[in-house]
């Protein structure tokens, strides 16, 4: 039937539960375990739920995304690079990424899986048995590298709340926009895969206990994106690729920001594959969009 996979970036249960945000609960839902990946890192993640392997076995690893990183450096940097991999290993950072980019040298390069390893995914083998697929930024598979969502991110960490919070806003404009357009032209594809960096941007960036006000608003946008309940004949699959936990300290601050082992999904209609682990929504997928 006609799917959509809706993936909320670390959307986390026990969030849900506390906020009593049922409507993310739909006629079926529960938790998974994110397990056996090298990193909970949303791109292997991402890449392990669209193979249903590890995504060691297939050498997406870390070292390959950072290797990916470097080469977005124009070719007369490189030697730089070399040196201070070479050399200055135990120096931190020398910021040259960053300036880089400041001064509009470094191009994000993409951090997608290769061909060959593309062919893994359900999404290649639905297009091979004829089936239309549409995908919007889904990490390891087609995100575009110049929006760099995350990056943008880290470069937040620790400042003022304003900052923090009109760059969340900026994302949830960005990912409803996405949403809409992807809905206007749902008839046209067996299957759509929507990615949004949100909630898990809105986690990175909320530093008290005091904060998680702008989190619980995130989630609950979230929920009022136009029909997103609503839909009839589709399968909408809501998904998340790990989950993420904080924890207070006495004066309210966090002191543990962590994605942790535990993803959620949620389903509107029956379904005879039922996800324990992050291996297996590839046969969901499949199995959704070819009966
Ligand atoms: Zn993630």
């Amino acid at each position: 039937m006609k799917t959509i996979i809706f993936a909320l970036d670390a959307l986390e249960l026990t969030l849900i539960d506390l906020w009593r945000l049922d409507e993310f609960k739909q006629k079926n839902f529960g938790s998974y375990e994110v397990v056996g990946l090298e990193a909970l890192s949303t791109p292997i993640c991402f890449s392990a739920i669209l193979t249903g392997k590890n995504p060691s076995t297939y050498g997406y690893t870390l070292s390959y995304l950072t290797q990916n990183l470097e080469q977005g450096y124009p070719t007369w940097l490189q030697p730089l690079v070399w040196v201070r991999k070479r050399f200055l290993r135990n120096v931190k950072s020398l910021g040259m990424r960053r300036k880089a980019r400041t001064i509009g040298l470094f191009e994000a390069h993409s951090r997608n899986m290769t061909e060959d390893q593309k062919n893994l995914t359900v999404l290649m083998r639905l297009e091979s048995e004829g089936y239309t697929v549409r995908t919007d930024n889904v990490p390891s598979y087609d995100e575009d590298a110049q929006a760099n969502f995350r990056g943008r991110m880290i470069h937040l960490i620790g400042k003022g709340f304003e900052a923090r919070e009109e760059h969340v806003e900026e994302l949830l404009i960005a990912t409803r926009d996405r949403w809409l357009r992807n809905l206007e032209v749902l008839d046209s594809h067996d299957l759509t895969f929507i990615y949004s960096p949100l909630p898990d941007i809105a986690h990175h960036l909320v530093h008290h206990e005091m904060e998680l006000m702008l989190l619980e608003r995130v989630y609950r946008s979230l929920i009022d994106l136009p029909l997103l309940f609503e839909l009839k004949d589709v399968a909408v699959l809501i998904l998340s690729d790990h989950g993420y936990l904080h924890e207070f300290d006495e004066t309210g601050k966090d002191i543990s920001a962590e994605h942790s082992h535990v993803g959620f999904w949620s389903l509107n209609v029956d379904t005879e594959v039922v996800p324990t682990t992050i291996f297996d929504f590839s046969e969901l997928i499949y199995h959704l969009v070819t009966t």
